[in-house]
Formats: C-alpha cells, structure tokens, sequence
C-alpha cells in the first residue's frame, strides 16, 4: 500500500483521458497503487468543454479502428450501467450542396473499404438504393454509411433544413455520450479498486525512474516517488515533456462553441450532431460590411469562411453551435482567447443549413454560454499514446477534437503498454515512435483530409 509520498504509477492529469488510464489500469490489470495528480478538478479543463460527440467516420483505417475499439468499450459501460453515461446512436449527418458524393466517398474508402465491404449504402435520386462499386457486398452493417442523394429523401428526412442540399453522408456508428458521466463513473471504480486523487501541481520530475516528482500542493511544496509515470495532461502535455528533457510534436489550437435555449424550436429534437462541410461567405448586411470593412481585427470576416458549421440538439431543450474552424496554434497558459464575433459568426454560418436559426442573430438569450478549449493535435492529428523516450514513462493525450469518444481506447492502450498487456494491431501507429516510421509518416503527411470535422 502506498503511503502517500510513493506511487507504483502517478498519472499526471485528471481529466477524460487520465481517468480513462487509471480506470484500465485498476480495473484490466488490476494495479491499486496508483495516483492521479491534477491541479485542478477531474475533468474541469478541456473535458469539459467537450461537444461531447463520437464517431467511427475517419479518412485512415488506423483511426477508424482505434474509435471503433474505443465506441465499443463506451458501449459495453453503457450496458453494465443502465446508460448511465448517456449514449445516444442518432448517426452524424455530413452535409454538402455538391450533387457529387464521389470526392466525400473518396475520402470514406481509405476506411471503409479495405476489410469492410458493405457498409456504404447509396440512396439516390431515382428512388434506387445500392451499394457503390467499391464494396463487394452490402451485409446491413450497424456501422456503415448511408449516401442519401435524392432530394426528396433528404427534404423528407430533414424538413428543417434548407433546400439546397444535395447530398447528405450519414454515418451511423455514431451519436452523443456524457463525458462528464463516463468521468465520474470511472472515478468512482478507481477509488472503490484503491486507486486517489491528489490536487497538486507536478512542477518539475527528477528523469530516472523511481521518478520523484515536486508537487506545489495547498499547503505548501512536497515530492513524490513513483516507479511509472503517465503524463496525460492535455494542453500541457509538452510541458510534462520538457520536465522529462524531452520534446513531443504538439500545438494547443483553441477551438469555440455556443450553447443556448432552443425557445422558438428552431431544431428537431432528433436531429443527428450535423455538419456543414461547405464553405461559404457570411451574410452581412451592407452596413455590416462596411463596419467589419473598416476594423482590422474584423476584416477577415469579409472573406470566404472553411466548412465544418456543427449543430446539435443538447438534452431537451437546448442547442449546441460550433465551427472548429481556427488553425492557429496559442499558448494554453495564457487567458482563453474567445473571440467575441464567435456567437455571432457561427449562428450566421449555422442558419445557412438551419434557416430557422437566423431568428436568434443578434438575439441569444441572456443565459447562452461562448466558451471554448484547446485542441491539443499533432501534426497529423493521430494521438500520442504509448512509451516515451524515459524508460517507465508513458504518455496518453494529442486527442485534439476525439477525446471524449477515444478517451476508452487511450485508457486501455496505455494500460497494455504499461502492464504488458496485448496490444492491438495500430498501438505502433499511435505510438511516439511512430515518427521514426518513415514510410507511415510520409503517407500521413501526405494525406488531403486529418479527419478533423
Ligand atoms: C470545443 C471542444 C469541443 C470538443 N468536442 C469533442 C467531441 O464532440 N467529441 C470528442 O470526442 N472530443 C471532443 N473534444 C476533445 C476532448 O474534449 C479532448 O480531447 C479531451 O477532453 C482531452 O482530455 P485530456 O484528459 O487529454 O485533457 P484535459 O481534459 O485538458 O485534462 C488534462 C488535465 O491535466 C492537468 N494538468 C496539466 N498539467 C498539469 C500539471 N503540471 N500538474 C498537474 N495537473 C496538470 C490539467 O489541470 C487537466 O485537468 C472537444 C474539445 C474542445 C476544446
């Protein structure tokens, strides 16, 4: 039993993916001795500000397998609990005005198809309804794709939404969870197996293992032995590296959302988590033009915009915005940066899709929430999950946008790596060591789409 002062591993970070690690730890391998070191509340940072949406849809294999490993770990906490963690399987619903679903197929075949024939299904403007070429047979997978390309069907099915669309992707191993729920539930089987929590600051780690760590804590400065350590700390994962003398691949990009009370129903309660995938620019009035015109900081508002305008109905009355459409990279310990144009721009961009939304522009209810959190991403955005450099040290985080829905699968991975568990077939891909995979890395970064909606 550990005394408080000594750990058989310390995980720094309690947030979705530490938890996740010391779940599987404690409840796979059957480790007691094990801490999980934050400075904050368990998930208070980027976990909770998750859209809290999950999906098997990815432009690589390696990816698609890593969620569908980690959906079906959700799934199988979903039915030992009664759903407590709240799942929902209401698909997601990939939108564009492109009559064409060939270039989207394209990107769906690196997954889908090799080892998964039959999971795209066309439904097209002639009433037919086929398999493409590409698949061998259609088997009614649970976890296809659905092509809807008739515009009849996409009206009938999406009354709300604006007629131009022409081609819908529904993906359909895909839906809504509670992050915060699946937190708290592996929480309390990590206490129950004998696993704590300690709130301190890990502020620097003596590099050989035992690893002391010097932990700023309430009351003052204390260190703490451990024989592993696993640095899950999000945003600061880089920084828990340089305490290592080590460097890992990671930028911290702030990405926004709105949530509000839907009190003119302007969007089904079924609706699926909705994407528009295409760019546009916004509608301003000419007023508006001129104002934004005339400021520097605005002007780019002006310009054509990317796609990928999120919407989804959240519990029973209220409705969740977003638009990951930052590319910068900025310092996670500096003050959020929101933007105060965001709740603006994106329910302008959202009413392209919902034209019932426009009704709320310039008119949120008083207690809508902006906020936002960071995407920490590798260049290729594929996580960072396995050994690092240190020997006995291990690293669990890079989830950029995924993390809620791959936090499972990040658990288990780490879990394996650290008791010698059986890894899966991508655990090498995923690993830090892949960098040294040239021929992987060079596909990756060759890659037309990273798979960030
Ligand atoms: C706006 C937004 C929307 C998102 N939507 C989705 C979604 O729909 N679906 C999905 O799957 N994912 C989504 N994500 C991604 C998901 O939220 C993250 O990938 C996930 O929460 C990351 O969890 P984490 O445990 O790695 O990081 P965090 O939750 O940030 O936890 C890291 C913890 O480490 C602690 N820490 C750091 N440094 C130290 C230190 N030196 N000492 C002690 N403690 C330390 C921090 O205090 C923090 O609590 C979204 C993210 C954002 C920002």
């Amino acid at each position: 039993m550990s005394d408080g002062r000594t750990a058989g591993v310390a995980i720094i970070g309690a947030g979705q993916v530490g938890i996740a690690v010391a779940y599987y730890l404690a409840t796979r391998h059957g480790v007691r001795d094990l801490v999980l070191i934050d400075t904050r509340d368990p998930m208070s940072l980027t976990s909770a500000q998750s859209g809290e949406n999950y999906r098997n849809w990815w432009p690589h294999p390696v990816m698609t397998a890593f969620t569908d490993d980690s959906i079906a770990l959700m799934e199988e906490i979903a039915a030992a609990t009664a759903n407590r963690i709240a799942m929902t399987r209401r698909g997601y619903a990939l939108v564009t005005r492109d009559p064409d679903p060939a270039p989207l197929l394209a990107g769906l075949h690196h997954g889908y198809g090799a080892g998964a024939a039959g999971r795209i299904r066309v439904h097209d403007a002639s009433g037919k309804s086929y398999v493409p070429p590409v698949s061998a047979a259609w088997d009614a997978a649970p976890d296809g794709v659905d092509v809807l390309t008739d515009p009849a069907l996409i009206r009938r099915t999406f009354p709300t939404w604006a007629p131009d669309v022409r081609t819908v992707l529904h993906i359909r191993r895909a839906g809504s969870l509670s992050g915060q729920q699946l937190g708290q539930f592996m929480l309390e089987a990590i206490r129950s197996a004998g696993g704590r929590l300690q709130r301190a600051e890990v502020t620097a780690i003596d590099s050989t293992a035992p690893f002391t760590l010097t932990l700023a804590t309430p009351q003052g400065r204390t260190t703490m032995r451990a024989e592993r350590l696993v640095n899950a700390a999000g945003p600061f994962l880089a920084d828990i590296a340089a305490m290592l003398g080590e460097t890992l691949p990671v930028a911290c990009v702030f990405q926004q959302k709105i949530a509000f009370e839907d009190r003119t129903h302007a969007i089904p309660r079924d609706m699926p988590f909705t994407i528009d995938l295409d760019g546009q620019a916004l509608p301003w009035s000419d007023e508006e033009r001129e104002i934004l015109a005339g400021d520097e900081t605005t002007r780019a508002l002006l310009a054509p915009m990317p796609g990928g305008i999120h919407c989804r109905p959240e519990g029973a009355t209220w409705i969740k915005l977003g638009w990951a459409c930052n590319t910068q990279p900025a310092d996670p310990r500096a003050p959020d940066p929101l933007n105060s144009h965001f709740p603006d721009i994106v329910l302008r961009a959202a009413s392209r899709l919902h034209p019932a939304l426009t009704g709320y522009i310039g008119r949120l209810p008083r207690a809508a929430r902006h906020y936002g959190g960071y995407y920490t991403m590798t260049p290729e955005n594929w996580p960072l999950i396995g050994p690092m450099s240190t020997p006995g040290a291990y690293v669990a985080g890079a989830l950029s946008g995924y993390g809620t829905m791959a936090a499972c699968m990040a658990g288990a991975l780490t879990g394996a790596w650290i008791a010698g568990g059986a890894l899966p077939s991508y655990a090498h891909a995923l690993s830090p060591a892949r960098a040294g995979d040239h021929a992987l890395m060079a596909e990756l970064a060759a890659a037309t789409s990273r798979g960030v909606l």
